[in-house]
C-alpha cells in the first residue's frame, strides 16, 4: 500500500493516550503510550468544584510532563461549558449550550481565566515536550486574539524571567465543520491539528451528542465527517504540519485503514484502547 504513513510498508502512525486531567497517565504510561495526545484539563477543575490556581495547574502539569519523560504532551486548555460545566460557566443559562458559550470562546471571554491557564502551561514547559492544544476553533481571529494574549503572557513571564520552553508546539482542535472546511487558511497559524470527532460528529450531523434518542438517526458510516477529516488532513500536510484524531472513533478499528490511507499522523484514545489499536494496525501488514 502506498501512502505517506507507510514508507516502507510498516505503519508509521503515533498511539497517543487521552487522559481526564492526571486521571490515566498511569495508564498511559504502562500501555507504553507515544505520548499523551489529548489532557482534557478542565478535569482537573471538576475533580476540585472549582477552578485551579496557576500554582496548582503548574503542579499538575509540570507532574505530567516529568512522568511522560520527554514524550509529547497535549494539553488543551479548558474546554468549559455545554457538556462540561463548573460554577463559573453554569450562570450563562443558555438555551442552546452546545452553541453557547463553551471551549475556546468561554476562555477569551474571560482572559484573567484564561491567562492564568497559559502562564501555568509555559511555565510547566521547561520540564518536558509540551503542547498547547485550543478546543472550538471556528475562525482564524479567534487564533489571532489567542496569539495575541499568548504573546502578552510571554512578555510578563520575560520580564519576570520567569523561563519557559522555546519550543512549545501550539495546536487547534478540529471539531467543528467551519474549521475543517478553513482548515486551508487555519494551516498557516499553527503547528498542529486534531480532530475531536466527537464535536465534528455532533456539529456536522447537527446531532446532540447527549441525546441517546437520535442514535439511530446518526449514519454510523460517518460519510460527511470523514470527508470533512479527509479535506483537513490534505490541508494540514500540504502546509507540513502534523494531524491526530483525538475524538472516540481514533479507536474504532472499523475506521483505522481509512484514517491510515488519507494519511493521519497519530490516533489519540484512551488509555485502556492502546494495546488492541497497536495489534490491530501491526496486523493489518
Ligand atoms: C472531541 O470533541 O472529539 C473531543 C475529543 O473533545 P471532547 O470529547 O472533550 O469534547
Ligand atoms: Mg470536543
Amino acid at each position: 500500500m502506498k501512502n505517506s504513513n507507510f514508507g516502507d510498508d510498516k505503519p508509521k502512525i503515533r498511539i497517543l493516550a487521552n487522559t481526564y486531567g492526571t486521571f490515566g497517565i498511569d495508564d498511559a504510561l504502562s500501555k507504553d503510550a507515544d505520548g499523551i495526545g489529548l489532557l482534557r484539563s478542565e478535569f482537573l477543575c471538576f475533580e476540585k468544584g472549582d477552578l485551579l490556581s496557576e500554582e496548582a495547574q503548574l503542579s499538575a502539569y509540570k507532574s505530567v510532563l516529568c512522568a511522560m519523560a520527554g514524550k509529547p504532551v497535549t494539553i488543551r486548555t479548558l474546554d468549559l461549558g455545554a457538556d462540561k460545566q463548573i460554577g463559573c460557566s453554569e450562570h450563562y443559562n443558555e438555551e442552546n449550550p452546545a452553541l453557547g458559550m463553551r471551549g475556546i470562546r468561554f476562555c477569551l471571554t474571560h482572559p484573567e481565566i484564561f491567562r492564568t491557564q497559559l502562564r501555568a502551561l509555559y511555565r510547566a514547559s521547561v520540564y518536558g515536550n509540551l503542547g498547547i492544544m485550543f478546543p472550538m476553533i471556528t475562525s482564524a481571529i479567534e487564533i489571532d486574539e489567542i496569539k495575541k494574549i499568548s504573546e502578552e503572557v510571554k512578555k510578563e513571564l520575560n520580564k519576570c524571567s520567569i523561563p519557559y520552553s522555546c519550543n512549545i508546539k501550539t495546536g487547534i482542535m478540529i471539531e467543528t465543520p467551519a474549521a475543517a472546511i478553513l482548515s486551508d487558511e487555519l494551516c498557516k497559524s499553527v503547528d498542529f491539528f486534531s480532530i475531536g470527532t466527537n464535536d465534528l460528529i455532533q456539529y456536522t450531523t447537527a446531532c446532540d451528542r447527549q441525546n441517546a434518542e437520535l442514535e439511530p438517526f446518526i449514519d454510523k458510516t460517518y460519510r460527511a465527517v470523514l470527508r470533512l477529516i479527509e479535506i483537513t488532513v490534505k490541508n494540514a500536510h500540504n502546509a507540513g504540519i502534523p494531524i491526530g484524531i483525538c475524538g472516540e472513533i481514533a479507536a474504532s478499528t472499523a475506521f483505522t485503514e481509512a484514517f491510515i490511507k488519507m494519511g493521519i499522523d497519530s490516533l489519540s484514545v484512551s488509555p485502556q484502547n492502546i494495546p488492541k489499536l497497536r495489534s490491530f494496525i501491526r496486523n493489518m501488514y
